[in-house]
């Protein structure tokens, strides 16, 4: 009963909670008897994360760190994190402590009654604003309308998987990643545990609404570049526009409000509405080709500038 556990926490400007993080998850680990390796990405944090990670490297052989040339995003950060981890099993936590550590166990424990995939789903979110708590519920709704897997309502990307489980992903190399669906997709035997979700433990999401509204089009039709995105805006205003000018010409029409050329009322109808929805058809096929060339590239999603305690032959290739 000695598997490898492998803990993959990515890191954006985590000063505050790196240092804590790594306690509570040491404590769980070694109260628990686990066999385990920590695995921090830091994500191209300028502040004192780095620092305090390669600090705890130089102290514990346990402590693995991963260091990105740049910012590449949470989702790539998680991905660099599997493909780095050695583990039987791998767990995903966030570095805020958002995720109980201490709920890491009953993970294990699921998975070594033989699920393969084992997500933890969230009861209630606490501190959080109403805001984000309906966005997020939004998010949800219209993701799994959208998208032709099922994606779990209320998990983030808290969860166990197995190697099987990684190694199908590890060959997944698609640039705008969506994880938590990814590994929908993948299959295998998938189970959940309820928990709550906690406070951050300090400092600020590092997903405000920008970061929230590209997370959440990547997991829908997926990334795009921004003049076709604005083109989509555009269309969609159009659309809107269109009705308005449509119930304005009706009106002076029909309630004789003013001295309403023939045909007027038509023409402006047709060319409003008609442009709207050609905009924004425009819009949404641009929205994938865009989403093609990106694929085309066939550029890295990450790039490693340096590692601490990991042996450079033990990299497994992302792509
Ligand atoms: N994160 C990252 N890169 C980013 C943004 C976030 O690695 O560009 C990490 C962050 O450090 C944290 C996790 O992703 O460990 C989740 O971020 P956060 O807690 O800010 O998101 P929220 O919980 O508010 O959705
Ligand atoms: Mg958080």
């Amino acid at each position: 009963m000695n598997e490898l556990i492998s803990i993959v926490v990515p890191m954006y400007f985590e000063e505050e909670v790196a240092e804590e993080c790594y306690k509570r998850l040491t404590h769980v680990m070694t109260t628990n008897k686990f066999n385990y390796e920590l695995v921090f990405v830091n994500d191209g944090s300028t502040d004192r994360t780095l620092d305090i990670l390669v600090e705890l490297a130089s102290k514990d052989e346990n402590v693995k760190v991963i260091n990105f040339s740049r910012n590449f995003g949470h989702q790539n950060a998680v991905t660099a994190g599997i493909d780095f981890a050695k583990g039987d099993a791998i767990v995903i936590i966030d570095a805020d402590l958002q995720d109980p550590p201490e709920l890491i166990p009953d993970l294990v424990a699921k998975w070594r009654e033989g699920f393969d995939v084992v997500y933890a789903k969230r009861k209630k979110r606490k501190g959080e604003t109403w805001f984000k708590l309906l966005t997020a519920k939004w998010f949800y709704k219209f993701l799994n309308y959208m998208s032709d897997i099922e994606i779990p309502k209320d998990t983030g990307d808290f969860r166990l998987i197995d190697r099987k489980v990684a190694a199908v992903f590890r060959k997944m190399t698609e640039r705008n990643r969506f994880i938590r669906g990814m590994i929908s997709w993948i299959g295998f035997k998938q189970t959940y545990i309820e928990y709550e979700r906690d406070e951050r433990f300090a400092g600020e999401t590092k997903y405000p609404l920008k970061k929230m509204l590209k997370f959440a089009s990547d997991g829908i039709i997926a990334f795009s570049t921004k003049p076709l995105r604005i083109v989509t805006w555009i269309g969609f205003y159009s659309v809107v526009l269109s009705f308005l000018v449509l119930l304005y010409s009706l009106v002076v029409k029909l309630f004789d409000l003013g001295d309403v050329q023939a045909g007027w009322t038509s023409i402006m109808v047709a060319i409003t509405f008609f442009g709207g929805v050609q905009l924004l058809g425009l819009g949404i096929v641009g929205q994938y080709i865009a989403r093609i060339y990106d694929e085309s590239k066939n550029r890295p999603v990450y790039i490693v500038k340096d590692v601490y305690n990991v042996e450079n032959d033990i990299k497994i290739e992302s792509e």
